[in-house]
């Protein structure tokens, strides 16, 4: 039953007649998992948020940062002042926009330990992460448990978008089987303009919500043009060979698992997992000799650990900035963890 309130809120919406009342409770019904809440991600969270999709789970690994406030609706220079993460962040925005939906903000990369207890169970998802591999990996989780999910891509002023119905439309890994070769540490960044972000997060918005009333959406890619103004549609087939929706080989879930720590594509930063989830006390930081605290909050803390910086978030994640040497980062990592155990920073 939607109340009062929820019917003056949706009022304009529910006289679309392709939604009206029995819409309206499907979307209060629906729950959406969103995977990363940087531009258009937290676009996303926003339209979805204010449509009255009942609830949405926002899955971010990162902070905010002031180079993410171009390209973003949600987020603001408070939030980067406070160290947030965006996920947080994210959902505290939201709830200001609509009380009468749940959110729920996980601080998290999404991998092959978590991507199960975080994705089964929702009825969509959507991609606003920013790499081929999380990609291959939610397609895996998407095809294997039929979840309808959303591509979503943006760089410089272009924008794909592509739905995938598990068992109708071809799958991201019909068109895309690997993750690109990289020398060294060759992700380039192109940048981004927020009008292509817009309008490339539209066209993802309009077919969460034909998927969530369950109309049927067919299988094409979205191409669109920022610049120019222009959106191209083209029809993609199911190949009929393809390792995940054909064969069902969930590589990218099921696979060997890649533990320590991997360079963050585009930045000039390393992540690290620690080798199983911990559960620190950041506010003990304060006061460790070597260790230099400079924002923190109970999510994650930014510290100065000899010749490292870093962000030490409270479940043992770690992200190491200013450099993409993975042994070096791995190596301090390692010191400072055995130090927390010394100093009682990390809980048993
Ligand atoms: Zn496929």
């Amino acid at each position: 039953m939607l109340s009062p309130r929820d019917l003056a809120r949706y009022s304009r919406q529910m006289l679309v007649k392709n939604i009206g009342y029995k819409g309206q409770m499907k979307l209060a019904e629906s729950k959406v998992a969103i995977v990363g809440c940087g531009a258009t991600g937290s676009f996303m969270a926003n339209l979805l948020a204010r449509m009255g999709v009942g609830y949405i789970r926002l899955i971010d690994r990162d902070i905010v940062e002031l180079s993410n406030l171009h390209r973003t609706n949600l987020l603001d220079e408070e939030d980067v002042e406070k160290a947030k993460p965006k996920s947080v962040a994210c959902r505290e925005k939201i709830l200001r926009i609509n009380s009468s939906i749940r959110v729920e903000a996980v601080i998290d990369r999404l991998s092959k330990q978590n991507a199960e207890k975080l994705l089964v169970g929702v009825d969509l998802i959507l991609d606003g992460t920013d790499n081929v591999e999380t990609r291959l990996l939610i397609n895996d989780l998407a095809v294997k448990h039929g979840i309808p999910w959303i591509y979503v891509g943006v760089e410089r002023w272009y924008g794909v978008v592509m739905p995938i119905i598990p068992g109708e439309t071809a799958c991201y890994r019909c068109i895309i089987d690997k993750p690109p070769e990289r020398r060294g540490n060759a992700c380039e960044y192109l940048g981004v303009i927020n009008p292509a972000v817009a309008l490339t997060t539209s066209i993802a918005a309009s077919l969460a919500l034909r998927i969530l009333l369950s109309e049927k959406v067919e299988g094409a890619m979205y191409i669109i043009d920022a610049w120019r103004n222009e959106v191209n549609k083209i029809k993609i087939v199911r190949n009929p060979r393809c390792p995940a929706c054909v064969l069902n080989r969930y590589d990218y879930l099921e696979g060997e698992t890649v533990s320590g720590a991997s360079v963050i594509c585009g930045s000039n930063q390393v992540e690290i997992l620690p080798p199983k989830q911990l559960r620190l006390e950041l506010e003990n930081l304060r006061g460790l000799n070597e260790v230099r605290v400079l924002k923190f909050n109970k999510y994650v803390a930014l510290i100065q650990f000899q010749d490292l910086e870093l962000m030490l978030f409270n479940n043992g994640r770690a992200i190491v900035t200013n450099t993409i040497d993975r042994e070096k980062a791995l190596r301090g990592y390692e010191k400072l963890l055995e130090k927390l155990k010394r100093e009682g920073v990390i809980r048993r």
